[in-house]
Parts: C-alpha cells; structure tokens; sequence
C-alpha cells in the first residue's frame, strides 16, 4: 500500500457524557489514523461498520492492501449505537417467504448462512477473546396471540427442517423464560444472545487492522470518479485510489453514501436503558436472560444488560424532536408489559438509523465496475451482517456471484424523496392494526 496516513494510539477512554449503555465498556479502540496525503490502496472501504470492518479484515487477511475510511468516527453508526440483540433470522420473512423470493438455489445458501451466523458472531468473539459482554443465552420471538403462535409454529419447523435447533415453546414452557404481558407461546433459538454492539464493533476494528487493514477517521468520501482503471475517492481535500470501492454506510446520505442510501428506507429507532434492576426482579423478568421481541406489529422488545438495565426500543410517528417523547412511552410500555411496579428510571435514551430494504432481505449491489454496494440491516444486523461483509470481501477475491450466501445483483433504484417519509406512515399503520386487533 502507498499509504500516507498518521497513526493515532489506541485508546480506552470512556465518552466524558455517555448516551448509551454501550460507552461504559468500549473496549479497546482499534488504532486508526488521520489521512493526511494522498493514499493509493487496492480495495478502499467507504465506512467502519460490522458490514465495512468484517470485509476489511477478511481482504487485509488474504493480502489485499486495505483502507477503511470512516465519515466521523468509529461507532456513530447503527452499529455502534443499535440494541445488541444477536438474532439469526430475518426480521419480517419466514424461511417460505425468502425461498419464494430468491428460489431454491439462491434462497437455500442466505437461509444456511443466516440461520448459523449468531454461531459464528459468538464463535468469533470466544475466539479472539472479545470482551463485548456476549452471552449467547438464546432468543425467544414471543406469540401475542394464537394466530401468531400458530405462525411461529410453522417457522420453527421450517428452520428444523433446514437443520437449526429452533424450537417452538408452548405458553407454559413460553412463560417459564419471559414475564411478556401477551404471551401465547414463542419461537426459541438457543444460538442468538446479546452483547454490547459498540465493544463488539471496536473488536473487529482490532482485527482488521491486525490483518493489515488501515482505519482512517475524519475521513467523509464526498465523490468516487472513474481515473484509468481504478477509482478516485475525495476525502476531506485528500484523495484515495483504489481498484475496488466497497460502500458500507448503511442508510447514510451524505457524500458518496448518498449512492447506496437512496435505495434504501432510512428508520429511526429510539433507544432507552433504564436504571438496573434489583437482581430478584431481572430474575422475574428474564429468568434465563433471553433477549425478546413479541410479534406485533409495533412490535416490544426487551432485554438485559451485563447491570441488569432494561434495554427497549420504539420508533415514532413523528420522528421530530421525539427522543424525551419516546423515552417516556417506551418506558412507560415496559411497565405495562413486564407488569413492573414501576419502572426504573430512564439512564439512556438515544436514536440512530436503520436501513430497510424493500423486500426486507439483504444485498449486495454491483452498481458500477468495481463499486459495490452493500445492505444487511433490517434490524437484525449484528448477525447478518457478518454474512453480508463476508460475501463481499468473497466477491472482491473473485468467487463467482451464485457462490456468495447474500444475493448480488445491478444498481438497484433509487427509493425517490419520499422514502424518508414511509417509516411514518408504517409506524403509525402498524399501532392501527395493534389497536384493532385489540
Ligand atoms: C437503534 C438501532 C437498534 C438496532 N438494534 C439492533 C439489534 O438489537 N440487533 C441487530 O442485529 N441489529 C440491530 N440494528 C441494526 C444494526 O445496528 C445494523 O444493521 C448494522 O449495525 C448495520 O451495519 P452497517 O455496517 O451496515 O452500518 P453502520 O454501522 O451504520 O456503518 C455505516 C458507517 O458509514 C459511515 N459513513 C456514512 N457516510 C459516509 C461517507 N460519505 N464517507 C465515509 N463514511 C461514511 C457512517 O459514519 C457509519 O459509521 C439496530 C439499528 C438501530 C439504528
């Protein structure tokens, strides 16, 4: 690598006012650097989240000369700031729906790939000793009604039948493992877990850069132009070469993000963290200290911390100066059901940005000769964005398209002005059909 960038010491200070749980146990910072000249590298990775540093470290491992460039700094994306629930599905399909989607062929590799991928999240953390509080207790998706347990009963199957340990709980079994209000049965997969995302995050940054990979903060890519044969990243005055170019920034607009990000619905998710729970009553909670959502449409989710601080989230109708709004509704339904007395006081509340794709599966796009684009979110990226860094550093080392787990295909289209706004409409759609459905 022609590399003209200046090192800075890793470092593990805690933020002087954390806004999230996360902040007090980062880790240790990976050691990144400040691009100060021009910098020429094979594959430039526009981005230092789960999807940008897993493909980093996985090219830098097989000798490619690599170079992250992050916008801001590492951990001000969603994977620094979502819940930490380490979950190996999808968020809205069932293994039928992404076969009748994608076909047998290319439905049967993504259901293999993320059906075993919270394995190989908590398998990597055991392996490299990745202090990120991971505790692979299993997850459990909880039946508000008898429809929905009667839904969960036929997914749990499908994932039996393609060899997961997925099983489904009948409502006593259910309740031994949640104190969940509306409880009918639930789906359990003894593979997913929680973990703090942002000391997970500054664990694979350690990683790609001991694989040789380069992590450049400061670093916002504003344009990409075509110069020979290769690509020519601004940043910041600086300019980057690189044969490859891998877009990594989620539903980030900004600059050269804005390419990926308009093809994709951009959700804000409030966040809260309340103060820990007395360990009797964690204990009621949680006896097994399973990471929940329940099947409604505005659906409830809750879990643990390592202190024992109730972890939920929400999103808004009006996503405009809500974050006290939710704060105080999101706390508000965690008493109601978790049937608490009353519920702690609120410790963190914080937002950040998830990236919903159309069809609610991950992609990688070829959007140009050499420039990738990658989505893996939909709220359920912890794990499957492991599958999708994965694929696209595959790609880039020339496996052939139908050999990657994560379907590959053209530029996608933009989503038009008014994607911002679906959210809204989805949010408050789905508390209609809560609220009639009773
Ligand atoms: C509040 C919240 C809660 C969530 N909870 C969960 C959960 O519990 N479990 C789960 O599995 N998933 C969850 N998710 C989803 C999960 O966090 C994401 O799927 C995942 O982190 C996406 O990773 P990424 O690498 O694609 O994007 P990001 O982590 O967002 O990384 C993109 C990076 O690109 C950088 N960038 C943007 N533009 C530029 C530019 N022009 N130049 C350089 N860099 C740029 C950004 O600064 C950012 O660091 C949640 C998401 C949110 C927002």
């Amino acid at each position: 690598m022609n590399a003209h960038a200046n090192a800075t010491a890793p470092s593990r200070t805690v933020e002087t006012t954390p806004r999230t749980p996360w902040q007090l146990a980062p880790g240790e910072r990976p050691r990144t650097a400040e691009l100060v000249g021009d910098l020429s590298v094979d594959v430039a990775v526009v981005g230092a989240g789960f999807v940008g540093l897993t493909a980093a470290r996985h090219l830098a491992a097989a000798g490619l000369s690599v170079a992250v460039l992050e916008a801001t700094r590492i951990g001000e994306g969603a994977s620094g700031l979502n819940a930490g629930f380490v979950v190996p599905n999808f968020a809205k399909a069932d293994p039928a729906a992404v076969l009748a989607r994608l076909g047998e062929e290319a439905g049967h590799r993504l259901l293999l790939a993320v059906g075993s991928s919270a394995d190989a999240v908590f398998d990597l953390v055991r392996d490299h000793a990745i202090d990120c509080d991971a505790e692979q207790t299993g997850w459990i998706h909880v039946a508000h009604d008898d429809a929905a347990a009667r839904m969960l009963r036929l997914r749990a199957d499908a994932w039996q039948a393609l060899g997961r340990p997925v099983t489904f709980l009948d409502e006593g079994e259910a309740r031994q493992r949640t104190a969940a209000r509306l409880c009918r049965g639930a789906l359990f997969d003894p593979s997913g877990g929680m973990l703090n995302p942002l000391a997970l995050l500054h664990g694979l940054g350690r990683l790609a850069v001991a694989a040789g990979a380069t992590l450049l903060e400061n670093a916002k890519v504003s344009d990409a132009r075509r110069d020979g044969g290769a690509w020519r990243l601004s940043a910041g005055g600086r300019s980057v070469r690189a044969r490859t170019v891998l877009l990594c920034t989620n539903a980030f607009r900004g600059g050269l993000a804005g390419r990926l990000g308009t093809r994709l619905v951009p959700l804000p998710v409030y966040q809260i963290a309340t103060a820990p729970l007395p360990a009797a009553e964690a204990a009621r909670i949680a006896p097994h200290r399973n990471p929940l959502a329940d099947t409604r449409a505005n659906l409830f989710t809750c879990r643990l911390d390592r202190d024992n601080r109730l972890i939920s989230g929400g999103m808004a109708i009006l996503p405009v100066h809500a974050e006290g709004r939710m704060a105080h509704a999101i706390a508000a339904r965690l008493q109601q059901e978790l049937g608490m007395r009353h519920c702690p006081d609120v410790q963190f509340s914080w937002r950040g940005t998830a990236a919903i794709s159309t069809d609610f599966l991950p992609h990688i796009l070829r959007m140009s000769d050499g420039l990738f684009g990658a989505m893996g979110c939909n709220g359920r990226g912890i794990a499957v964005t492991a599958v999708v860094g994965r694929a696209l550093a595959d790609l880039v080392l020339g496996a052939a398209e139908h050999a990657v787990p994560v379907p590959v295909g053209g530029a996608g289209v933009p989503l038009g002005p008014f994607a911002p706004l679906m959210p809204s409409l989805a949010v408050a759609h789905a508390r209609w059909q809560d609220a009639r459905a009773g």
